[in-house]
């Protein structure tokens, strides 16, 4: 099972501190989703990102879930989604029986193409079909083209929900990513900048859509003494015992996405000289917390991605493909899709290069080293 000698592509990496949290929710007894370190999580979550409400939730998808559930997207809706993510994005717009309308990236941030996504409201709206909403993903931390789609969105008066499950720490124009649209999402899973071991948060300046989400969350019970039921609910809550790896976590968030930035430095520089690999640079007024150091490479010389993968492998080191678009998954085969073939092409060309925070220096020096020779002879 563990093999120390594997170089993982985003594995966790504690502070120390986390230990002492659990702790005291052992002292406390509150070994269950409720409990100081839930509310001093939230706090937390709060003062770092800017945002009035933060809730903690077991997963970022059950954030994604509640967003759309309280912003009221049922069925027979759409909702415009990028296509470029990960499932969990748009798998909560299934579990609506909502219907997800996935849009292309662009090439500067690989986010939601802004044109692009008029153009498919404008579509929509000819055929009598108002998106209810925007899900807005900021993919492996970089921000996408905020200012352009929140005035399309306010434009057409349509709510915006950032994905920024991967983006914990990025900001744009020094405001956190999560807190731009009606409602932001974190996710704490275990590959993730910071890890509460799985878990997820949903951050809005909105009090009321706070209270909704943390209503449906704890299984929707209304005030009375005894169980009584007029919703649906769910038991998405955050445990205590997780929230306290949060905490920990969280004292350490800066200083991880200093690491990653690092990393992602390190490969930029020493992979220089191999003119066929490419970076994504930080476009002005966004700073990454480069949760993924990603590469592509381009299209006219020898390499495939894949190869590069399996000589990676080959000396136990992980690496990943870029996420294939959801409007090329057979899952979405049947689902409206507007855009061209930038999100493809990234798919095709991209790779995921290990990136996590706690990578020696031998390490990188590995991982670049077995990079070169596959670009030399
Ligand atoms: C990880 C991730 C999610 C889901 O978060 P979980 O906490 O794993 O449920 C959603 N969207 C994106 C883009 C992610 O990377």
């Amino acid at each position: 099972m563990a093999d120390s000698s594997r170089i993982f592509l985003s594995p966790p990496h504690m502070s120390g501190t986390e230990q002492a949290y659990i702790q005291k929710a052992f002292d406390e007894n509150y070994i269950t989703t409720a409990g100081q370190n839930i509310l001093d999580f939230e706090k937390e979550l709060c003062q770092r990102t800017g945002a009035n409400q933060a809730v903690g939730l077991n997963s970022g998808t059950a954030a994604i879930h509640l967003a759309l559930q309280v912003l009221g997207i049922g069925t027979g809706d759409e909702v415009l989604c990028s296509t470029f993510t990960f499932v969990a994005t748009a798998n909560p717009i299934l579990y609506q029986d909502a219907t997800p309308v996935f849009i292309d990236s662009e090439p500067d941030t690989w986010n939601m193409c802004p044109v692009t996504l008029e153009k498919a409201i404008q579509e929509r709206l000819q055929i009598g079909k108002k998106p209810k909403a925007i899900l807005l993903v900021h993919l492996y931390g970089m921000a996408a083209k905020l200012n352009e789609v929140m005035n399309i969105a306010n434009r057409y008066n349509i709510p915006v929900i950032e994905d920024a499950a991967e983006a914990l720490g990025s900001t744009y124009q020094n405001k956190a990513l999560g807190t731009f649209g009606a409602i932001g999402i974190y996710s704490f899973n275990g590959n993730k900048i910071i890890t509460t071991s799985g878990g997820g948060a949903l951050v809005t300046d909105n009090a009321s859509l706070a209270q909704k989400s943390l209503f449906l969350a704890s299984q929707a019970k209304d005030p009375a003494p005894h169980y009584q039921h007029s919703e649906v609910g769910y038991n998405y809550r955050l445990s205590n015992i997780s929230a306290g790896i949060g905490l920990g976590q969280l004292e350490v968030l800066q200083e991880r996405v200093q690491q990653r930035r690092k990393i992602y430095e390190y490969y930029q520089q020493a992979l220089a000289p191999i003119k066929a690999i490419r970076f994504l640079p930080e476009p002005a007024g966004a700073f990454s917390n480069r949760w993924l150091s990603c590469i592509t490479l381009a299209p006219d010389q020898p390499i495939t991605p894949e190869q590069l993968r399996l000589a990676l492998e080959k000396e136990n080191i992980e690496a990943r493909p870029l996420w294939k678009p959801l409007h090329l998954q057979p899952l979405f085969a049947e689902t409206p899709y507007y855009g061209g073939t930038i999100a493809e092409t990234l798919f095709n060309q991209g790779l995921c290069l290990p990136s996590g925070s706690a990578l020696t220096p031998e390490q990188l020096e590995k991982i670049t080293t077995v990079i070169t020779k596959q670009f030399q002879s």
